[in-house]
């Protein structure tokens, strides 16, 4: 990819005022990166990935202008959130300009059960402003304070709250997006309902989103807590069993082996040597109840403090989902880790991991709603039957070469355990995409030039930055069918 033309530099800076155009510098940087750095792998593909120029639109006519000028130069165009990913998914590949929408943030309205908010909103702001009219987040990821509506949608999951709620594709957790086209004149497209879901997780590939409405949990006040046994098994017993508890409302279960634990340094008062922990936001109303099963268990009650409304620290969500792996690495930068998901021989698959790599993995467990089978009651927000609480997981592996990484991956393809590979900023390789067609389908109507974050959706033919593309996509494609 050539420099940028200036005559893109000069219109940007006309459109945008200079003090919102980033043409180099330390900001250049961190503008075009994020947590890619996490995986050892990708950390060799990225690091020297930089956008030529970064903006900050501060209206959705400037977002406008901005997009149709770099649509005229044929750059590539990059949306960046909060940049809290993981697997370089803002990260342009082949320069050009990122386009930051934190200037975008306003939340329209709370009301009815949904937020309506700009994409750049942050989840950390839309919390208390949900929970302050009655409602919270049916989910949210653990960089929650600083991630951006849009980001989530277009970059994450699910998280905490999914044990209730399932992922942001799960049911009918997104009500619609409306989505910014890459072209000479970017026109608007409102899609609703399940038609929505097709725009998600799509890493910025189709589009801009501009605006979301996203459906609300009724607000619940919840108790941290934290329970601790020398004995895995006893422990994995109890957690599994209140993960698919249908009475107790629950945001989060999570489960670390030791020693997982130790490397949480700010609660490192709280646990015992050698021993596994499980931690659970319950309804206050309900926590004494879950104290008294986990201890008749013989399970001990390391930590209880409400979580403050107003959200305030301590959080003890700040040590799960992959804030677990942060915190690992910290401890020990050799650390990588794993997405997976177990199945109802969660208990075979792990004692076969362990078989095959011994000591070179460390399980921690995250119960999530499986996306299909949630049932809804119009009062008690949702209540996924037991059957459909699944373990999704983000192990811990002691990285020895990209080679043994790629090992215990193919192991867990021969053992029946799903893997989200995070080692890969493409799409396709980074999860299941039973709707990968229609996502490609999207991008064709919003992107005709191919401009948006390419590189990222491999099985896309259309992109003018590598000559090998078509190849690629068509191998891909042909790969969907088998
Ligand atoms: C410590 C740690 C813990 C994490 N925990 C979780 C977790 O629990 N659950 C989870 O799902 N994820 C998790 N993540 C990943 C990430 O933090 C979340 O997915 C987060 O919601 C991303 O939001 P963001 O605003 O930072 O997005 P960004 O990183 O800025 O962007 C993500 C992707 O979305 C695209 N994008 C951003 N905004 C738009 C838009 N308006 N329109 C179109 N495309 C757009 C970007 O191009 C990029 O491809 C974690 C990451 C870290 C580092």
């Amino acid at each position: 990819m050539p420099n940028l033309p200036e005559a893109l530099r000069l219109e940007l800076r006309t459109l945008l005022g200079a003090e919102h155009v980033i043409e180099n510098g330390e900001s250049l940087e961190t503008l075009s990166k994020d947590f890619y750095w996490y995986s050892p792998v990708l950390k060799r593909k990225l690091d020297d990935k930089v956008a030529d120029l970064v903006v900050r639109p501060g209206s959705l006519d400037e977002l406008k202008g901005a997009i149709a000028a770099c649509f005229r130069a044929g750059v590539p165009v990059v949306p960046r959130g909060g940049g809290t990913g993981n697997y370089g998914q803002c990260v342009p590949l082949f320069g050009g300009v990122v386009i930051d929408l934190a200037r975008l943030d306003k939340i329209h309205s709370v009301a009815g059960g949904v937020v309506r908010a700009e994409p750049g909103a942050r989840l950390g702001t839309i919390e208390p402003t949900a929970r302050a009219a009655g409602w919270e987040l049916r989910c949210l990821p653990s960089t929650w304070v600083k991630s951006s509506l849009g980001g989530f949608f277009c970059g994450g999951s699910g998280g905490i709250g999914s044990i209730t709620w399932g992922g942001i594709n799960a049911a009918d957790n997104v009500k619609s997006v409306t989505v910014m086209t890459c072209e000479a004149e970017p026109r608007l497209l409102k899609l609703e309902e399940r038609d929505a879901i097709k725009a998600l997780h799509t890493y910025g590939t189709t589009g801009f989103l501009v605006e979301i409405e996203m459906r609300l949990a009724p607000k619940i006040d919840y108790e941290q807590l934290i329970f601790s046994s020398p004995n895995w098994d006893t422990l994995l017993t109890w957690t599994d069993g209140a993960a698919r508890n249908g009475t107790w409302r629950k945001r989060l279960v999570t489960q670390f082996q030791w020693p997982i634990p130790s490397y949480f340094k700010p609660l490192a008062k709280y646990f015992r040597n050698g021993e596994h922990t499980s931690f659970l936001l319950v309804d206050r109303a309900q926590a004494a109840e879950v104290v008294a099963a986990a201890e008749a268990a013989g399970l001990t009650t390391v930590f209880r403090q409400p979580l403050a409304d107003p959200p305030k620290p301590p959080f003890i969500t700040d040590y799960t989902w992959n804030h677990t792996t942060l915190w690992a690495m910290k401890s020990d930068p050799t650390i990588t880790y794993l997405q997976v998901g177990y199945g109802e021989n969660f208990r075979a698959q792990f004692a076969e991991l362990e078989r095959r790599f011994p000591g070179e993995i460390l399980q921690h467990l995250e119960w999530v709603a499986g996306n299909s089978k949630m049932m809804r009651n119009a009062s008690d927000g949702a209540t996924p039957s037991p059957a459909s609480i699944v373990i999704g997981a983000i192990p811990l592996v002691f990285f020895k070469n990209e080679a043994r990484l790629a090992e215990i991956i193919a192991a867990c393809g021969e053992i029946g355990v799903g893997v989200a590979n995070p080692h890969t900023f493409v799409l396709e390789e980074g999860g299941r995409h039973p709707n990968i067609a229609e996502k490609r389908a999207l991008k064709d109507a919003v992107d005709p030039k191919g401009l948006l974050n390419p590189g990222k959706m491999k099985s896309y033919p259309r992109n003018p930055f590598d000559p090998g593309a078509a190849a690629v996509a068509a191998a891909a494609i042909a790969a969907e069918a088998t």
